[in-house]
């Protein structure tokens, strides 16, 4: 095998596949445009950030780079891809007139 394989379902590609498909998928926080105001200026920022920066000490720095930004890429073979477009969320049925949580 030349090594190159669908991501999802183990499929050979290159061989026997005509096309085969790359899915990248970024993940990563979203914030609003920062509106700084005067008020935000005011007060002990040294202290703030100084607390900040004890909060971050205990946390695993990949737990933290994670919840900024994560890429993924994956190969998928032709089957898997039609699935993927499907539902790219994989989300799970859910009764007729349900919410979000
Ligand atoms: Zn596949």
């Amino acid at each position: 095998m030349d090594g190159l394989v669908c991501d999802r379902c183990g499929a050979a590609l290159l061989v026997g596949e005509s096309v085969r498909y790359e899915a990248r998928i970024e993940v990563y926080a979203a914030y609003d445009p920062a509106e700084i105001v005067p008020a935000d200026l005011e007060g002990d920022l040294r202290g703030q950030m100084r607390e900040l920066i004890a909060t971050l000490r205990g946390v695993d720095p990949q737990e933290l780079e994670d919840s900024v930004y994560k890429a993924f890429r994956f190969d998928l073979c032709m089957a898997c891809q039609r699935e993927y477009l499907r539902d790219p969320l994989s989300r799970v049925a859910r009764p007729e007139g349900a919410g979000p949580d």
